[in-house]
């Protein structure tokens, strides 16, 4: 009856002009009509992740340029310290003892950020741990991360910061070079509005210099091959051809709006949504230190979150995520990224009125959409 809006914090709905540029003729990677996109791609990358580095494209999830940022920065029996507050920080842990990294982890609360005293104790605690490892935006939660304040106190100790962008590169003003990251991170099918398939890793002077010392075993995602042939052109292996094609419309996209005031429209979109289900009562999960990428709602006593879940895609089709691992059934989390604007979130807020009704939950229909409709119109008229 209605129609399907996928807002999870990815993947995330994929506009017609990108799917559109992915639907054209295959070219060959090796042949010369794929040299021109890929420079631009290039290019462009370097502009969005604000770096002079190489933004090396790899084909895999994001977890892949996790992994190779592991596996070519860290070498077996080092540590390093993780903070460990949703699912993508267990990852980097997982990822550490799978190559035999000790993870000193820093946990905290899911919900919560990190506070960067609580990093600066587990350096002195762990002061030959070689790196911190942590996401800019944790979308498991909805939190985002004092990543600048986190660089400040890894540059002290001249160690490698690592940091898993991939909710928050085009979403969050992440100023690789300006804050010194070590590793910056991203996927295709979050912030960028791709499908699922692409990974980018930028590594900075620092950091390749680590990768020449690593002694960790590495065949498909051995960085120093990428960084010796992306610059000229070449990915190690066949890439991910399509996918770029769409790419480089999705960076044209970006670039055309301009990142400040793509972070603007984020963070009004998610204060609007914020402030929405607050209207309807409910509580945000990660109410300090929210991440624009996603807002992550704490579920009312006695309403199941999977059956909310459920209920919207199939009654509404509106796709929203649960909750992964322990909060899983007790949040729902509603993506900002991709093609989504102010009006599908309007009707996503006006679907959960009503599939909160619809469970028992006393919604009064209209609260959430009053209160959105409102903010919507008044950032309308401060642009004018
Ligand atoms: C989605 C996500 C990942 C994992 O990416 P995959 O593409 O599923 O491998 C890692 N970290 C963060 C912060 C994410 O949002």
């Amino acid at each position: 009856m209605y129609k399907y809006r996928l807002v999870t914090p990815g993947p995330v709905a994929v506009s017609e002009r990108i799917r559109r540029a992915m639907a054209e003729e295959l070219i060959h990677h090796r042949a010369p009509g794929f040299q021109p996109v890929f420079r631009e791609v290039r290019e462009k990358l370097q502009q969005v992740f604000q770096t002079r580095r190489e933004v090396l494209v790899l084909a895999s999830s994001g977890t892949g340029a996790m992994e190779a940022s592991v596996s070519n920065l860290l070498s077996r029996g080092e540590s390093a310290i993780v903070v460990r507050a949703g699912k993508f920080g267990e990852r980097w842990a997982e990822l550490c003892e799978v190559y035999g990294i000790r993870p000193v982890c820093v946990d905290v609360e899911w919900g919560r950020a990190v506070r960067p005293e609580e990093v600066r104790a587990a350096f002195e605690a762990a002061p030959a741990a070689r790196a911190l490892l942590v996401q800019a935006s944790e979308t498991s939660t909805g939190v985002l991360h004092p990543i600048r304040e986190l660089a400040e106190i890894v540059h002290e100790r001249d160690r490698l910061i690592l940091v898993d962008g991939i909710s928050a590169v085009g979403v969050h003003d992440l100023p690789m070079d300006a804050w010194g990251l070590d590793a910056l991170i991203s996927g295709s099918q979050k912030s960028l509005g791709l499908p699922p398939g692409l990974a980018f890793v930028a590594l900075s002077e620092n950091a390749e210099r680590a990768l020449e010392r690593t002694t960790q075993p590495r065949y498909y995602f051995d960085l120093r091959k990428e960084l010796e042939g992306q610059p000229r052109g070449h990915t190690a292996y066949t890439p991910s051809v399509s996918l770029i094609l769409g790419l480089r419309e999705a960076l044209r996209g970006i670039l055309d709006e301009g990142l400040p005031q793509i972070f603007a429209r984020y963070q009004r979109t998610a204060h609007s949504v914020r402030a929405a289900v607050q209207a309807l009562g409910l509580e945000l999960f990660a109410p300090d230190a929210p991440s624009y990428a996603c807002t992550a709602v704490c579920l009312p006593a006695g309403i199941d979150g999977a059956e909310l879940v459920r209920r919207l895609r199939a009654v509404y089709g509106v796709h929203v995520a649960g909750g992964q691992g322990k909060v899983a059934g007790k949040i729902i989390r509603i993506g900002h990224m991709g093609d989504v604007d102010g009006f599908d979130l309007l009707a996503v807020i006006a679907a959960l009125e009503m599939a909160l009704l619809d469970l028992g939950y006393p919604a009064k229909l209209g609260e959430g959409t009053r209160t959105m409709t409102q903010l919507l119109r008044e950032f309308s008229l401060e642009k004018g």
